[in-house]
């Protein structure tokens, strides 16, 4: 199972990706892990990684795409992998499908998790978080007995900044316009299939393994 992941912020990829690496046994193989991992073993691509990262710039597309080659050139990744977060352009897609052909492997499946942005808003701005134990709820999906009121231990409850209707708004704009050539790119080469992420989770998974057999 070679898999790319892709999902709106907030659409719940991760559950699905951990999910997968239960199933499947395979490596969910995240942009942010990998740096750090290359970052820590030091290789070279790492260093200049690295360099980049504490002079607060860029990591420019070639280290990102080595960094992509050598994890999934990794013997844990010989019986599939979940990709997510990389490619973020069609110019990365391009270097994947390189790096594939010179693995000799083949993507089994782009799927993407989708959820309507007004959905995405509406799950951000009502989401409260425990000040004290860090337990979630939602103001409307999943209330505290008490407004305010952690249910678990009396703490108090409040809302990220990151929540708000305005950031989320933002960062959904920002993700619709990075990824629409990627689903271009994917539709065109007949490995794209998208799943309804406003379904319950466990259904949701159904449909991602239904997508990876048919
Ligand atoms: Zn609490």
């Amino acid at each position: 199972m070679y898999i790319l992941l892709m999902g709106p912020p907030g659409a719940g990829k991760g559950t699905q990706a951990a999910s997968l690496v239960e199933k499947f046994a395979i490596p969910h193989i995240s942009t942010g892990d990998m740096f750090r991992a290359a970052v820590k073993e030091g290789t070279e691509l790492g260093k200049q990684a690295k360099a980049c990262m504490d002079a607060g710039q860029l990591v420019p597309d070639n280290v990102t795409i080595g960094i992509v080659g050598e994890r999934l050139a990794k013997v844990d990744c010989k019986k599939g992998f979940i990709l997510d977060g990389f490619p973020r352009t069609v110019d990365q897609a391009d270097a994947l499908d390189k790096i594939l052909v010179s693995l000799e492997i083949k993507l089994t499946r782009v799927l993407n998790i989708d959820v309507p942005a007004e959905e995405l808003i509406a799950r951000a701005v009502g989401r409260r978080i425990c000040k004290k134990c860090g337990a979630t709820y939602h103001v409307t999906f999943k209330p505290t007995a008490k407004a305010g009121i952690c249910d678990a231990c009396g703490g108090e409850t409040y809302q990220r900044a990151d929540d708000s209707e305005a950031t989320m708004k933002n960062r959904l704009s920002v993700y619709v316009s990075q990824t629409k050539p990627l689903i271009d790119y994917y539709q065109n080469a007949g490995l794209y299939t998208e799943i309804d992420g406003r379904q319950a989770i466990n259904k949701v998974f159904d449909d991602v393994v239904a997508s990876l057999r048919g």
